[in-house]
């Protein structure tokens, strides 16, 4: 009667260390999907970043840019020229969204503008 007891409780006792393997087996999957997840977001954290910075370095370029124009003496061919050639370095020069970077996209009121001032 006692060794059935002894062995019962090695038994008992082997259980509880499978079910003891089986959580640490399911707690490493979920530290390796942190880990994973970390650095998916690190990744992204610098994108993000480097986009900011190119960003941030546009909008300086462009504000650098509008300042020169304005310094420069309004000539108007040689303003129109200013312009034209400030939208195509990728800037808008309507009134709405004036300095800004056109991001690659023409702007129907910058032609319209341009135009204007053309003609
Ligand atoms: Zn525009």
């Amino acid at each position: 009667m006692k060794d059935r007891n002894f062995l019962d409780t090695v038994m008992e006792f082997e259980q509880q260390l499978e079910s003891m393997q089986q959580q640490f087996s399911a707690l490493k999957q979920f530290v390796a999907h942190m880990m994973e997840e970390h650095q998916t977001l690190q990744t992204e954290n610098l994108h993000l970043r480097t986009r900011l910075e190119e960003l941030l370095a546009n909008e300086a370029t462009a504000i650098k840019r509008v300042e020169e124009l304005k310094k420069e003496p309004v000539d108007i061919g040689e303003g129109y020229d200013n312009l034209a050639r400030l939208y195509n370095e990728g800037f808008h020069v309507c009134h709405v969204h004036f300095g800004s970077s056109r991001k690659g996209e023409d702007c129907l009121f910058c032609l319209s503008f341009l135009n204007k001032q053309n003609g």
